[in-house]
């Protein structure tokens, strides 16, 4: 092996490889589309914040990512995305359910709504259904692929969100397990993270604190002390599942919480 694909099988780990990432406007799924053309690949950002999306495109540069309005609970519309993936690199390798909401968290399951729990479920586990079902058909086509899915640590744990929170993150992890063992036949490997609380939008938004003060909060309750978790953290794992040296690596629900689960297996 020459010094030149060495150095490149470390900095191009996704070279030549074609991405779908939902929720790529924002947060962990903008920095993982940066991270995933910054590492060679073509990257297509399904989200409905159309805006926003654009300006992502921008800072990337059009010629290595586009961008598709996708709302992931609509089966046509991710649909849609899917084909505009192929159509526009000429396949599909990766897929990143990543677009997900929060809500408030409300101890007391007599607080929660039926409706808030619905809309909680419908963009958290429904979206990530059709994101596996509909990315999984141009694999299977291809007998390759990687499906990654962005769960929560309250995937693991209770107390740590709301109810219908930690129950739709629960249901990405079994959705996960269940498409890796439907789709292994195929070659497709289907996996998903799991990440402590870190700022971006989605998690302020409910807290009622700045990014400075929601940050100081997370730390104070961290196993990992001193080390504060960021996007680009979530961004290295994905990168890891989506690339080669995952070759072997399937139904897995990989922890990002430095430690904190261990500590709080059920946390309130
Ligand atoms: P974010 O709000 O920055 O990003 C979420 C993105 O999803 C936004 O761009 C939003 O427009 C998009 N989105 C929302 N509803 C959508 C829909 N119906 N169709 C398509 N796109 C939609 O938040 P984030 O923290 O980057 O969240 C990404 C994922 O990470 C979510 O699944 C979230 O549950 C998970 N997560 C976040 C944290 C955290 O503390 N931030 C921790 C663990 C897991």
């Amino acid at each position: 092996m020459s010094v030149s694909s060495v150095v490149s099988a470390i900095t191009r780990r996704l070279e030549g490889k074609v991405a779908l990432i939902t929720g790529g406007a924002s947060g962990i799924g903008e920095c993982t589309a940066k991270t995933f053309v910054n590492h060679g690949a073509k990257v297509v950002i399904a989200d409905v914040q159309d805006e926003l999306a654009h300006s992502v495109v921008e800072s990337i540069g059009s010629e290595n990512c586009t961008f598709v309005h996708c709302d992931v609970r609509d089966e046509d519309q991710i649909k849609n995305a899917v084909e505009k993936a192929v159509a526009t690199y000429g396949k599909l390798d990766i897929m990143f359910n990543n677009a997900g909401i929060a809500d408030e968290n409300k101890a007391r399951i007599i607080d929660n709504t039926k409706d808030d729990f619905e809309r909680v479920l419908g963009i958290n586990v429904t979206g990530v259904f059709l994101g596996i079902k509909h990315a999984s058909q141009p694999m299977i086509r291809a007998r390759t692929g990687s499906i990654i899915s962005t769960a929560s640590v309250s995937s693991y744990i209770g107390g740590a969100a709301s109810h219908a929170y930690a129950c739709s993150k629960h249901a990405v992890n079994g959705l996960t397990k269940n498409a890796a063992v439907e789709l292994g036949q195929f070659g497709i490997r289907v996996n998903c993270l799991s990440p402590y609380a870190l700022v971006t939008p989605l998690a302020t938004k409910f807290v009622g604190l700045d990014d400075e003060g929601f940050e100081n909060m997370m730390s104070s309750l961290a196993n990992l002390k001193g080390v504060t978790l960021k996007a680009q953290d979530v961004a290295n794992a994905a990168l890891y599942l989506a690339s080669d040296e995952a070759r072997y690596i399937s139904g897995h629900n990989l922890l990002i919480d430095g430690g904190f689960s261990i500590v709080n297996p059920s946390f309130s």
